[in-house]
C-alpha cells in the first residue's frame, strides 16, 4: 500500500528561484500537452497518445526558440508532468466508462501561474537523500529538510510543493507492505457518534471536545480578509496581505490535521473494531450548519479511520445513514419520535432507562455495527452483546465472561 510522508523544506534564495522556474516549466509542459490534445479533439483528430505527446511538448518544443528554456530545468520533472497529465486523462476516461469507482472525475484543467499552490514531481533518478540529512534535487542542489519523523523505506518519488502561505514541502510516496503495520489484536470495540457540540462521543462514554478550528480564528481571519480586500489589485501590499490570510488558513489546516491524526490513531490503536455512522457529509455541508460541518471535517475523519483500520488490521464498519441512532433505546430497542436538537437527554417510555442522547447514539451505532458484522470482538465482554436472534440485549445483562485484558498490548487468543 502507498503512504504519503510530508516534510518541511527550507530552500535558500537561489534554490527558491530555481524551484520557481521548475514549477513554471512543469506547468507550461502540462498546459502545452493539454492544449494540444484539446486542439486535436476540436479538429476531429484522434487522441494524441502518451509517447507522441511527450515528443511534441518536450523533445520538439525544446528545439524551438519559444520553449528552449525548458532545457534549464530537470527533464525528469517535465516528463513526470506529462505523465501526470496522462494519468489525469486515464482517470477521466475510466470514470466516464465506469471502470473507476467513486466520485466522477472531470477532464484535466489548465494550470495558472496565479495558482497559489505550485508543485513539481521528481522521480527516483532526479532526487537523492544525502548522508548529511538533506534532500538533493536535480538542477537545484541540496535542500535543507526538517525530518519530523523517520521515512520507513526509500521513497520512489518526491513532490516538492510551495503552498499559498509560501512554505515549501517535500511529499514522499512510500510503498509499505500491506501487513507491515498490523497491530497486535485487542478485545475492545467502540461505536462513535459524531456531532458538533462534541466532536465525537464514544460508546465507552468518552467525549472528545470539538476544537472548532476555524470558528476560533474567525475574527482574526475576517480582519485579515478585510485588510486584503482594501489593498490595490496587483500591488505588493496585496500580495503580502494574501500571504497573511493564507498563513492563518494554513494554521487552521495544520491544527485540524494534527487533531484528526491523533484522534484516529488512538481510536484505532485502542480498538479492534470501530463502528461509525456513514454520514452524508456532502449534503450536510450545504445546509445551515455548513460552516461548522466543513470545519469538523467528518469526511476526513472517516477516511483516516478507514485507512488506518486497513493498515493496522482493525475493522471499521459504517452504519447506514438512515439508521435512527439517536432515536432508539439501546437497552430495549424502543423507537422514539423525532427528538428536537436541543433535547440532550431522555427517558425511555418503555423500560424507563435515562439516556444521554449522544452516548445512547454511540451505543446504538456500536450495536448496529455488531449486527451488520454478525459478531462482536469479544461477545459480551464489553457488556453489550447480541442474543441468538440478532436482537439487542440490554447492556450489562449479557452473559458474564472473564474480564478482558486492560490494554491492547495483549494478543487476542
Ligand atoms: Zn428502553
Amino acid at each position: 500500500m502507498k503512504l504519503r510522508y510530508n516534510y518541511r523544506l527550507y530552500p535558500d534564495i537561489a534554490q527558491q528561484q530555481m524551484l520557481a522556474k521548475t514549477f513554471g516549466c512543469a506547468r507550461v509542459v502540462w498546459n502545452d500537452a493539454l492544449g494540444a490534445r484539446k486542439a486535436a479533439r476540436k479538429a476531429g483528430l484522434p487522441f494524441i497518445g502518451d509517447a507522441a505527446i511527450q515528443r511534441l511538448v518536450l523533445t520538439q518544443a525544446k528545439r524551438t526558440p519559444e520553449r528552449a528554456w525548458l532545457g534549464e530545468v530537470s527533464s525528469v520533472v517535465l516528463q513526470q508532468s506529462v505523465r501526470d497529465l496522462n494519468t489525469a486523462y486515464k482517470n477521466f476516461f475510466d470514470s466516464v466508462s465506469g471502470r473507476r469507482r467513486g466520485r466522477k472525475m472531470g477532464l484535466p484543467v489548465f494550470k495558472s501561474r496565479h495558482d497559489h499552490r505550485q508543485s513539481a514531481r521528481f522521480t527516483s533518478n532526479a532526487f537523492r537523500l544525502t548522508g548529511a540529512g538533506s534532500l538533493y534535487l536535480a538542477k537545484i542542489g541540496e535542500v535543507e529538510v526538517r525530518w519530523s519523523r523517520e521515512l520507513p523505506v526509500a521513497p520512489s518519488s518526491v513532490t516538492v510543493v510551495k503552498d499559498a502561505a509560501g512554505r515549501y514541502f517535500a511529499s514522499f510516496v512510500i510503498e509499505v507492505p500491506d501487513d507491515g503495520q498490523v497491530l497486535p489484536g485487542c478485545y475492545a470495540e467502540v461505536g462513535i457518534d459524531l456531532g458538533l457540540a462534541y466532536y465525537a462521543i464514544l460508546s465507552t462514554g468518552e467525549k472528545i471536545a470539538n476544537p472548532k478550528w476555524l470558528r476560533r480564528r474567525e475574527k482574526k481571519l475576517a480582519r485579515l480578509q478585510r485588510s486584503l480586500s482594501r489593498k490595490r489589485k496587483e500591488s505588493a501590499n496585496r500580495d503580502k496581505a494574501r500571504v497573511m490570510v493564507a498563513r492563518q488558513h494554513a494554521k487552521v489546516a495544520d491544527a485540524r490535521r494534527d487533531f484528526l491524526h491523533q484522534t484516529t490513531t488512538s481510536i484505532i490503536r485502542e480498538n479492534q473494531a470501530v463502528h461509525i455512522e456513514d454520514l452524508a457529509v456532502r449534503g450536510l455541508a450545504r445546509g445551515r450548519l455548513a460552516k461548522s460541518v466543513n470545519d469538523a471535517s467528518w469526511g476526513a475523519f472517516a477516511a483516516l479511520l478507514a485507512g488506518k483500520a486497513a493498515r493496522r488490521g482493525r475493522t471499521l464498519t459504517k452504519v447506514e445513514r438512515w439508521f435512527p441512532s439517536s432515536r432508539l433505546c439501546p437497552c430495549c430497542g424502543w423507537k422514539n419520535g423525532k427528538l428536537a436538537l436541543e433535547v440532550r437527554a431522555w427517558d425511555c417510555p418503555s423500560c424507563g432507562e435515562h439516556h444521554d442522547r449522544d452516548l445512547a447514539a454511540a451505543i446504538n451505532i456500536l450495536l448496529e455495527g455488531q449486527r451488520i458484522t454478525g459478531t462482536t470482538v469479544a461477545a459480551g465482554l464489553a457488556g453489550h452483546g447480541i442474543n441468538d436472534c440478532g436482537g439487542q440485549v440490554r447492556p450489562g445483562k449479557a452473559t458474564p465472561s472473564p474480564a478482558p485484558p486492560e490494554t491492547c498490548d495483549a494478543r487476542a487468543a
